[in-house]
């Protein structure tokens, strides 16, 4: 039922589809003037979603997941730390850097507190101890990665600069944050520590509303530090732009990898990759290590609650080339002490804008 009521928003929108506008008005090889989009086009369309809804073979959930919470530290003296909140939030902390991806403390997504997909693991940090925060960053305008409540609390609390894709950093405005940068696929700013960070492409899509499909842009983070480089590609289907990113970028020396939400295949993949596929993903970005997350917290498909870990280890088992892909729990971190030969400052493009913000 909560899958219904998550998707109603996808159900309805192919039937109210029309051009409704967006200030938006620059056109590119992945926005016509109203709406982003990727090449060829994400089909999660009415009749697959119907399809889906009609065919689902859910595999198991327990009905809740215990979990212990851990304290992060305020700070971080040298290498990369790397907690993993649960879900898509992960807290990354270098020297001079706390950032926070994805941030969702809501015990349900959706547009309104009662409704959505509800939370079956509690977030392994408590909200009150997260330390400062010097940069949230948002991938896409999905409720399970942009979640106003969580993003005006951190406004209001912790941070005072947010930074999302295109039109997606309107909800940070939103959310009340103080200062707020928009940036395009490969465009970067600068971290208040003088770090950067680069949006890179994404296979994924937008929706909160009937009405808004892919009138925000999504995408991931490249953060270009002095402690290594850190890759988290948001939500994404497989395709051409880890290889972009790799030859581009890489290598990477930690990848926060999505596992899950990757089944059924046939309506999953264009939208989620899966264990294999983020596999593929960490070798063609040279990520030194990855950690596994999106899973575990919200029962977005129909993977069971740990079948992309354990097809992740099982893949990685029979694998004589298996990257350095690791599993933590919620609440654990995974931390590199090495500080790699890195040139911070040497964003690709500078021309992030910074949203005007009215307080
Ligand atoms: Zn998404
Ligand atoms: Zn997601």
């Amino acid at each position: 039922m909560t899958q219904y009521i998550a998707h109603m928003a996808s159900l309805s929108l192919i039937a109210l589809l029309t051009a409704c506008g967006s200030e938006k008005s620059t056109v590119s090889d992945h926005q016509d003037g109203n709406r982003f989009f990727n090449t060829p086009p994400v089909n999660v369309g009415f009749w697959s979603v119907l399809k889906w809804n009609f065919t689902r073979k859910k595999h198991p959930w327990p009905d809740s997941v215990p979990v212990d919470t851990v304290v992060p530290p305020l700070s971080v003296a040298s290498g990369m730390r790397a907690t993993w909140v649960g879900h898509a939030t992960v807290l990354v902390q270098t020297p001079g850097n706390n950032l926070l991806v994805d941030p969702v403390w809501s015990k349900r997504i959706g547009p309104w507190s009662w409704a959505g997909p509800k939370r079956y693991s509690r977030p392994a940090v408590e909200f009150q101890d997260l330390p400062r925060i010097d940069a949230v960053l948002v991938s896409h305008d999905h409720y399970d990665h942009c979640d106003m409540p969580t993003l005006e609390r951190l406004a209001k609390e912790r941070s005072r600069l947010g930074i999302a894709p295109l039109g997606t950093a309107d909800l940070l405005k939103k959310a009340g944050f103080e200062k707020v940068v928009a940036l395009d696929w490969w465009e970067s700013t600068q971290l208040p520590s003088g770090d950067t960070v680069t949006l890179v492409p994404a296979y994924h899509h937008g929706l909160r509303w009937p009405w808004d499909r892919n009138t925000r842009l999504w995408g991931g983070f490249v953060v270009k530090t002095a402690a290594g480089v850190v890759y988290y590609p948001g939500d994404t289907g497989d395709g051409p732009h880890f290889d972009q990113i790799g030859a581009r970028i890489g290598p990477i020396d930690l990848a926060l990898m999505p596992i899950g939400a990757y089944l059924p295949r046939w309506f999953m993949h264009p939208q989620h990759i899966g264990p294999s596929e983020a596999i593929s993903a960490a070798k063609r970005v040279g990520a030194k290590v990855s950690m596994a997350v999106h899973w575990g917290a919200f029962r977005l498909a129909d993977d069971g609650f740990r079948e992309a870990p354990d097809s992740l280890k099982a893949l990685l088992a029979r694998d004589p080339a298996a990257p350095d892909f690791r599993v933590v729990d919620m609440g654990q971190s995974v931390e590199l002490s090495n500080v790699p030969d890195v040139v911070v400052g040497d964003s690709l493009t500078a021309n992030a804008r910074e949203l005007a913000v009215a307080r």
